[in-house]
């Protein structure tokens, strides 16, 4: 077994701020010339997530939409009563989506459909700089 890790950074402007990784993490595999493996892409924090969607306009309002629906940024959190820093709405969404995905390596391309990109969805309430790690595993 080898373990290959990349990063790079991306900066956001947060509130749900929807970027796609998916070239740059493309970029960091297959610089490798790795055929079969396991890539994890990561981040480290608490206030953003990776996934993956179709990077299209329509689903870039309907994802940040239904999260103001189902996790709106107005309403009272425990956690903003205990830290007064007013981002508990990106704690919970945050931990609804994972701070990591898992993609296979098949034949030397990533398993993703054609219509699927990596994001980065920084949730934070101010901009922030966020530090993405690809880990390859063989
Ligand atoms: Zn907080």
């Amino acid at each position: 077994m080898a373990v290959y890790t990349e990063n790079f950074t991306i900066n956001t402007r947060g509130f749900t701020d929807i970027i796609d990784i998916t070239q740059k993490v493309k970029s960091a595999v297959y610089n490798h010339n790795i055929k079969n493996g396991n890539v994890v892409v990561a981040l480290a924090g608490s206030t953003a997530s990776i996934t993956t969607i179709e990077y299209e306009p329509g689903l870039l309002k309907d994802l940040p939409d239904v999260l103001d629906d189902v996790v709106p940024m107005d309403k009272q959190y425990h956690h903003d009563d205990t830290w007064h820093d007013g981002n508990g709405y990106a704690h919970v969404r945050a931990a609804i989506f994972g701070s990591s995905v898992s993609v296979p390596l098949i034949d030397g391309a990533l398993l993703l459909g054609t219509w699927q990109q990596i994001v980065l969805i920084d949730f934070d309430n101010k901009p922030r700089s966020r530090h993405i790690y690809v880990q390859i595993i063989t």
